[in-house]
């Protein structure tokens, strides 16, 4: 109780020092009006044309309008204002419904039995900016689900539930609760019912992205697999006793069987990084070591597709903090799609660059490039996501999953480094990551 008398003193104190700020602002806003207007009342008093006493008069309305009277600047904040008068009307006036109000954190708004709005919360701002007390619930929304379920909840006094999809100024989905409220007081500013918004955009987003990802993996599974059993099906029947095809089907069988024994490597990984998302990698990783070792691993396939791999190392040995694992696979898959993707016969250059920073950490970038045919500008937004592929058909026959790139963006994240990608079709495409320094002691 003291400790809430002691925040009402608080915002009563801070709120009077905005008012005084307020004023003054305004008045250094019109500051060159308000000194014409005294001189031209000074000339007026000198030549006879007005007395000291209605001067005064003339002087004082005048000081006192430009502190009060809004101007254009102190409307801009009004949606601010708003926000704060509905933060005020929780605190000050106080009924303890009010208080509950205010302090929820889904977006929530009182009725009289009338339908006019009593009280809102700040997350009804954000959501109807306009929204006043004294306005009936029309006027903060046309929504008809939420408009029939107040009416029929002010009818029956039964609670109400209605969804609510709004397209714009943003794609938002919410779940209305109408809910009547019991109360002793007759009076009409009573309030009777409760409306709480809940937002569920983000739930629904998660939702849809968790069912995309299972059809999409399970599709990856399902076409190796339905090769594999085409294939038993033909050995064991038509091709039983043909040396020849026994021999060419078996390797396409084991071709499928890697390429899903790829396929769950990769979810796995993704699965285990995503579940390591908020720890902070700890050890210490020399970058030049891992890509040594990764230019090193992928030798034999530079060399089936005849492509040269120049790595241009940094004068500073980049140490940086994080999971040596997680980092081999981050450039073993740019290297990788640089070689896959890039010209045959081409090159990848590998360079290591520090990037000085005179105020926060150095940075140590790492950028891949290929002189291959590059990447159209559209689908760069969306490389990162898993299964995106800009030529399916070319990943799969590369032994790629369409999971590399998305695996690269979740290490990164975890190491608090960035991804960028740059392409120019034609001409090839350079992947950029960058790093922070680890400091070395
Ligand atoms: P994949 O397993 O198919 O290689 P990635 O997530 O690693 O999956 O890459 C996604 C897609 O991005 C690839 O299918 C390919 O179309 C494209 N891509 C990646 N790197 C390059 C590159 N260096 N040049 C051209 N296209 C690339």
């Amino acid at each position: 109780m003291i400790d809430e008398k002691r925040a009402d003193e608080n915002m009563t104190t801070s709120r009077l020092r905005e008012a005084m700020s307020g004023a003054l602002q305004k008045l250094h806003d019109r500051a060159v009006v308000l000194a014409a207007a005294l001189v031209m009342t000074m000339v007026f008093v000198a030549a006879g044309g007005l007395s000291a006493r209605g001067a005064a008069w003339g002087a004082g309305a005048l000081f006192l309008w430009s502190a009060v009277w809004p101007n254009a600047r102190t409307s801009a904040g009004n949606i601010e204002l708003r926000r704060t008068l509905a933060d005020a009307a929780v605190s000050s006036r106080r009924p303890v419904w009010m208080s509950i109000i205010g302090n929820l954190p889904d977006a929530a708004i009182a009725l009289d039995s009338n339908g006019m709005v009593l009280a809102v919360n700040r997350a009804l701002l954000e959501l109807f900016p306009g929204a006043l007390s004294g306005q009936h619930i029309s006027q903060v929304t046309r929504a008809p689900e939420l408009l029939t379920s107040v009416e029929t909840a002010l009818e029956t006094r039964q609670p109400q539930s209605c969804r609510l999809d709004f397209k714009v100024p943003v794609e938002r989905s919410l779940v209305g609760t109408v809910a009547p409220l019991e109360t002793t007081q007759t009076s009409e500013q009573a309030p009777s019912l409760l409306i709480v918004l809940t937002d569920l955009t983000e739930q629904d987003r998660l939702v849809r992205m968790r069912a995309d990802f299972v059809a999409n993996a399970s599709h990856e599974l399902r076409t190796p697999l339905a090769s594999l059993k085409g294939f038993v099906e033909t050995l064991q029947g038509a091709a039983k006793d043909d040396d020849v095809a026994r021999d060419k089907f078996l390797k396409i069988m084991q071709q499928q069987a890697d390429r899903m024994a790829r396929l769950i490597d990769d979810l796995l990984s993704l699965s285990r990084i995503e579940m390591q998302a908020h720890v902070m990698p700890r050890d210490s990783v020399d970058l030049g070591n891992v890509i040594a070792h990764v230019v090193q691993t992928l030798g034999p396939i530079a060399d089936e597709r005849s492509v040269a791999i120049d790595v241009v190392s940094s004068a500073v040995p980049p140490v940086v903090m994080g999971d040596r694992d997680e980092l081999i696979q981050v450039f073993q898959n740019l290297i990788e799609n640089a070689i896959k993707y890039g010209r045959q016969g081409g090159r990848v250059a590998v360079r290591e660059d520090v990037i000085k920073s005179v105020s926060g950490i150095d940075r140590i970038c790492v950028s891949v490039a290929d002189d291959g045919p590059g990447i159209a500008p559209k689908h760069l937004p969306r490389l990162t996501e898993r299964f995106y592929r800009v030529n399916a058909a070319q990943s799969r026959n590369a032994g790629g999953t369409g999971l590399g790139l998305a695996i690269v963006k979740h290490v990164l994240n975890r190491h608090q480094a960035d991804l960028q990608v740059d392409s120019t079709v034609g001409q090839g495409s350079t992947f950029r990551v960058s790093f922070p320094i680890r400091r070395q002691t």
